[in-house]
């Protein structure tokens, strides 16, 4: 910079005195000649003048000493007069030296009008003036008093050659004088402009670089020192200041938010950005945590962890499997897979609590090397009896490392959620101790109350049917009489074995009440809802109970089936209807399968209750 504006400065200083030198040149060179062609009209007419005079006087015979004063005048080199074509027919031909002597004079002669020509060579500069005498009636004395000729007409010429040498000579010297002078005062502005700008220029090349720095996200540069002048000082200590200020700031506001936030430490990152993009992870968690705190169960928080992974994240094909002391299976909770991918008891991510990534070891896992060949499995610790397990698949290795960096992000939207997980968790988990039987862990009659309301608007919506089985073991009473009340639990442990082994998982066992039970059977037709009966009775038959003297015996149950909506748009309903047809079963003998019909409605009374 500093080097192009001393050329800049240099460039102008010079063009400006060149300028001057040239204008000065040709202001003089223009002047001399023209003072000199100024100075041959002068004489010109002085002659004329001086000839007239001596014919006046008579004394035209010696007219040679008048012209050889003049001739002999500083700078004329040559002087002679010729006589025009009327005055040599008047008084003859003259003297020697009075003739025509080139076309200049005979040009003149006829055209009567005065010739002015520089003539400049290396050697020499030479002016040559021919100036007409023209025969004047009016003048003072009249021409034509003695002239035998007209106005106007051309008497003779006079013409002159003027050495201008020294004029051209005395230009050189003024010229070069001026150079001399120009050359020395342009050194001299140059280094007064040069001394005063130095600092200037230093400070400004130095606030460029750290400005430039600055840009690319290094703002440990400072401006050095330059000029010892207050505004110079002054300068560098605001900039400086305020970098020391910014640098200080965004130390600390990333050091600040690390101490909360998992983020993975760029070093080379732009430290400005980098807290610009901390700031929006901030605020985005933030809102994430404010949103799940207000969601209705831990399944809408995963779906919600899910959408994050998918659409801020950007991860393209993963699953997030719950697995924990309350879960019966691990379970996929967000499914995003492009290949099914179905939960392995192998699965080494979940057996190990550690993160298993395909790049660190060829076949790491068989479970993921069974799907694909790349693959990323962490397991995320939310509580004791709760933990997440996120596997990711890709393409290639270089798309796993990709998804490696983005594992802090993850990372800090698992740790915002966690708190929430933790106490859906932990709700969920009384809810289901409190809707759930301790001895058979089948669901109670609470949680019937509530299933039937939610499965109810949902079977009107989607025309769902059930079928509906009330089981109530034979003779039951005998077994806690003979054998005692422990073998009798034994054998409602085992009924409700049998019952969640006979029924797929869309359906739902319930303990009724005692010795009990209630199936319903999702969209189950008539005729299969008395076969699933007749399964479970048959079943139950079968297995032996053991009693506490190391012997066994068998009992039978009976079943009373209803089919919802059939019977009645009320489930309430159905299930009473349920409960006649199970009636009618032990009235038949028990152990058999009873479907209800209206005529089980006896009397009228019990019509009319309907
Ligand atoms: P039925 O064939 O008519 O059903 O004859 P039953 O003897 O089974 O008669 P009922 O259904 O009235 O008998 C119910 C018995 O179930 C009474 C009660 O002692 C027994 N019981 C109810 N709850 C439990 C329980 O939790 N454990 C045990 N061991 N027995 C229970
Ligand atoms: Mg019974
Ligand atoms: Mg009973």
């Amino acid at each position: 910079m500093q080097k192009k504006l001393s050329f800049i400065i240099l460039g102008t200083i010079f063009i400006s005195f060149a300028l001057l030198l040239i204008i000065s040149t040709v202001s003089l060179r223009h002047f001399g000649m023209k003072n000199a062609e100024e100075k041959a009209e002068v004489i010109a007419e002085l002659i004329q003048d001086g000839l007239t005079a001596h014919m006046l006087s008579g004394t035209m015979d010696q007219r040679d000493f008048f012209l050889k004063k003049i001739a002999t005048s500083k700078g004329v080199e040559s002087l002679w007069i010729a006589r025009g074509q009327n005055v040599i027919d008047q008084f003859g031909k003259g003297r020697n030296n009075e003739i025509v002597r080139d076309a200049i004079d005979e040009q003149v002669l006829k055209n009567g009008r005065i010739y002015k020509n520089t003539e400049e060579t290396s050697q020499h500069v030479k002016l040559r003036v021919t100036a007409p005498y023209i025969a004047k009636e009016n003048g003072n004395p009249n021409c034509l008093k003695c002239h035998a000729a007209q106005e106007g007409h051309v008497l003779g010429v006079v013409s002159m050659v003027f050495d201008l040498e020294e004029l051209r000579n005395n230009g050189i010297w003024t010229s070069s004088i001026i150079l001399g002078f120009s050359i020395l005062i342009m050194i001299l502005v140059f280094f007064i402009i040069n001394r005063s700008m130095k600092p200037l220029m230093g400070l400004f090349d130095s606030i460029n670089f750290v400005m430039k720095k600055a840009q690319e996200g290094d703002y440990r540069r400072r401006v050095r020192p330059f000029g010892s002048s207050p505004d110079c000082q002054n300068v560098r200590f605001w900039i400086n200041s305020f970098f020391d200020k910014l640098e200080l700031t965004l130390v600390d506001i990333e050091g600040s938010i690390k101490k909360f936030l998992s983020l993975k430490s760029q070093t080379d990152q732009d430290l400005l950005l980098e807290v610009k993009n901390i700031v929006h992870e901030l605020s985005d968690i933030y809102q994430f945590k404010r949103t799940i705190e207000f969601d209705e169960d831990k399944e809408h928080v995963y779906d919600r962890i899910g959408m994050i992974l998918k659409d801020v994240i950007h991860l393209k094909d993963f699953t997030l499997v719950e697995t924990g002391k309350h879960a019966i299976h691990p379970t996929i909770v967000f499914d995003a897979s492009t290949v099914q991918r179905p939960i392995d008891p192998r699965c080494r991510a979940m057996r190990t609590k550690q993160m298993v990534n395909s790049n660190t070891f060829t076949n790491i896992c068989g479970s993921c090397s069974d799907v694909c060949e790349h693959y990323l499995c962490i397991p995320y610790l939310i509580s004791d009896d709760l933990e997440l397990l996120l596997t990711m698949s890709a393409s290639s290795q270089d798309e796993i490392d990709k998804i490696h960096e983005k594992l802090p992000l993850i990372q800090n939207y698992i740790d915002a959620a966690r708190p929430e997980l933790v106490s859906k968790n932990l709700t969920e988990i009384l809810k289901i101790s409190s809707t759930t039987d301790a001895l058979t862990g089948l669901y109670n009659r609470k949680y019937l109350d509530e299933y039937i309301d939610k499965a109810l608007s949902q079977a009107k919506r989607n025309e769902t049917t059930y079928g509906i089985l009330m089981i109530d073991i034979d003779f039951f009473k005998m077994v806690n009489d003979t054998y005692g009340h422990d073998v009798g639990d034994k054998a409602l442990k085992m009924l409700s074995k049998i019952l969640k082994d006979n029924i797929r998982e869309a359906d739902t066992a319930f303990r009724f009440g005692g010795e009990e039970f209630l199936v319903l059977l999702y969209q189950c037709e008539e005729h299969m809802v008395k076969t699933i009966a007749n399964k479970i009775r048959l079943a139950f038959e079968k297995s032996p109970i053991q009693s506490n003297t190391n012997a066994s015996f068998y009992k039978t149950l009976s079943v009373g089936a209803s089919m919802f909506s059939k019977d009645s748009d009320s489930m309430w309903k159905c299930i009473k209807f349920a409960d006649i047809a199970l009636y009618a079963a032990k009235d038949s003998g028990r152990n058999c399968v009873k479907l209800f019909e209206p005529a089980m409605i006896e009397n009228k009374e019990m019509k009319s209750d309907f």
